[in-house]
């Protein structure tokens, strides 16, 4: 098996994508099935492989990992660590490894539209692509206007503008104090203005839909919430993955990325630690350690995600809140590092951050990054200096500055690093999954033609086959149940062929083995007396064939 090697010098197109999923199936067919999770709204599919074992099960009948990365437009390099996994995982797999046991759903590029405008413009995007139907008058619609191949900012002379040249650097715009001395300007996204009315009071149009702010949980309407969307799941990129999530009642864990300031991410997302209950707040925070420990990365749970000093952060329709108390996952993101982190100028929390905060303050973060920048020279360009241009409605105006693409990501090589450590990661992830089985399993005579059938099912795993206390309580875990398939002409003498059982706890952590027994006629002439199925979810999915001797 020839596996392809990941491309790892830029961010990847979607084509380059779907071409380089597709190579590595058409590698490891025995490993690897191409699919889609869905279609774009401008149409584009959005990828997704399946990689496990294929000689020790399907998918369906595993324990299953899912991974998606690009929710956000302009976060590439959330795409390229899924990719990375997916990579690894084919690359490294050996008989006896994780694909024996566990399946894994990776979606590299959640949003293969944002991205696409993000990888060919740059640009201002959070999430979606797709504008209302008739702009606002005094919207801007960000275009080329210079042809120079990338959407930047304008910066407009006008006496009363809000924004000033950063007195440290001036290449940056920095909004204005009565302290900052003039010329001043406003500055806006580059593009042209509809229906104008010759004022400077213009807004971007679009809709700012954020993604991670339309899932179910707990959400909440503009503007209670920013970048909520029309309703929940409006948006169909997350519907369709939230239907797919859905559809797989197997998948045990969820990993997500980012690439905000370097943290692992945990619920809640909204309120406080007490909305969890102990138990799984304690299995949480250990897992997210763990995290921390490999990545390296500070962990948080997500309403602290935010800079020192700031309230806590209250995100509605947030996926961490549905992950965790709609689907019962110990639910993780990882925040991946943008250049700032890779410039030291880190969000929040840490000591560098809080002396640089002391120091100078959060706004002027981006010329300490343009000064490392100048300081090395090999870094992808983050700014791109002002050019005059005469903007056929603005007049006389300067095109250039941050690229915010660039601002969002790591450069590659140091991504490289930090996707070496998320695959050890998903790796330890992996370990956890629940795995019903059966054992001391015994077909027995008892005399007159009549046999019986014993055994004990226990989750041998780690984590319960409800995950999570939560999990327990919802309607979505599938709870294992063992069934008889008895073989034509055998005759059950038990009252039931099937036995419900509540979810299973591991042994590990004080659950307990349920035993089964079955009594049964069998015919001189059948040897094999049927199968035993064991269905249990993420616990996976088993059959036993029972024979006499
Ligand atoms: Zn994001």
């Amino acid at each position: 098996m020839k596996v392809p090697v990941l491309p790892f010098e830029r961010f990847l197109l979607h084509d380059e994508i779907v071409s380089y999923l597709k190579k590595l199936a058409a590698a490891a067919p025995e490993l690897v099935e191409y699919a889609s999770v869905g279609t774009s709204r401008d149409g584009r599919e959005i990828p997704m492989v399946t990689i496990t074992n294929k000689a020790t099960g399907a998918d369906q009948d595993k324990p299953a990992f899912l991974i998606f990365g690009n929710v956000h437009a302009d976060e590439l390099s959330g795409s390229q660590v899924a990719l990375y996994n997916a990579w690894q995982l084919v690359k490294d797999h050996k008989d006896g490894g994780i694909l024996d046991k566990v399946a894994f759903y990776i979606v590299p590029r959640t949003n293969p539209d944002g991205a696409e405008f993000s990888l060919t413009a740059t640009g201002v995007i959070r999430s979606a692509v797709h504008y209302e139907n008739e702009p606002l008058p005094n919207s801007i619609t960000q275009a080329d206007i210079d042809g120079n191949g990338m959407l930047l900012q304008m910066r407009v002379p006008n006496p009363n503008g809000r924004y000033a040249k950063h007195p440290k650097d001036d290449r940056l715009m920095t909004v204005r104090t009565d302290k900052t001395p003039g010329p001043y300007y406003d500055v806006f996204p580059e593009g042209l203005i509809n229906n104008w009315d010759g004022s400077l009071e213009l807004t971007l149009d679009g809709r700012h839909v954020d993604w991670n702010r339309n899932w179910t949980y707990d959400w909440r309407p503009e503007p209670q919430q920013w970048g909520a969307g029309d309703y929940p799941l409006s948006e169909p990129e997350i519907r369709q993955l939230v239907d797919f999530m859905t559809a797989h009642r197997n998948i045990f864990q969820v990993l997500s990325y980012h690439t905000g300031g370097r943290r692992i991410l945990r619920a809640p997302s909204s309120g406080s630690d007490a909305d969890v209950p102990h138990a799984d707040l304690k299995q949480y925070k250990e897992l997210a350690n763990e995290m921390g420990e490999i990545f390296n990365f500070p962990v948080v749970p997500v309403y602290q995600y935010r800079n020192v000093g700031d309230p806590d952060l209250n995100l509605r329709g947030h996926f961490h809140n549905f992950g965790y108390f709609h689907q019962g996952w110990y639910a993780f993101e990882v925040e991946l590092g943008q250049m700032c982190d890779e410039a030291e100028m880190y969000f929040g929390f840490d000591k560098t951050y809080k002396d640089f905060q002391m120091e100078v303050g959060w706004d002027d973060k981006y010329c300490h990054v343009l000064a490392w920048q100048d300081k090395n020279p090999d870094m992808p360009k983050a700014f791109v200096p002002w050019k005059k241009f005469n903007h056929p409605q603005l007049g006389p105006i300067e095109i250039g500055g941050p690229c915010p693409k660039v601002l969002r990501n790591h450069p590659m090589k140091r991504l490289k690093t930090i996707s070496a450590n998320s695959q050890k990661a998903v790796l330890k992830l992996a370990e956890r999954h629940p795995e019903v089985t059966v054992s001391g399993l015994e077909v027995a005579a008892v005399g007159g033609g009549v046999y019986r059938i014993r055994g004990e099912v226990a989750n041998t795993g780690v984590f319960s086959t409800g995950i999570t206390s939560v999990g327990k309580g919802l309607n979505k875990f599938i709870k294992p149940r063992a069934e008889l398939h008895l073989a034509k002409g055998v005759t059950l003498l038990s009252r039931r062929n099937c036995v419900q059982m509540g979810h299973l706890d591991s042994m590990d952590n004080w659950g307990s083995a349920v035993p089964l027994e079955w009594f049964v006629s069998v015919p001189e002439k059948v040897k094999t007396l049927g199968e035993l199925k064991i269905i249990a979810g993420t616990g996976g999915t088993k059959t036993y064939k029972l024979r006499r001797k």
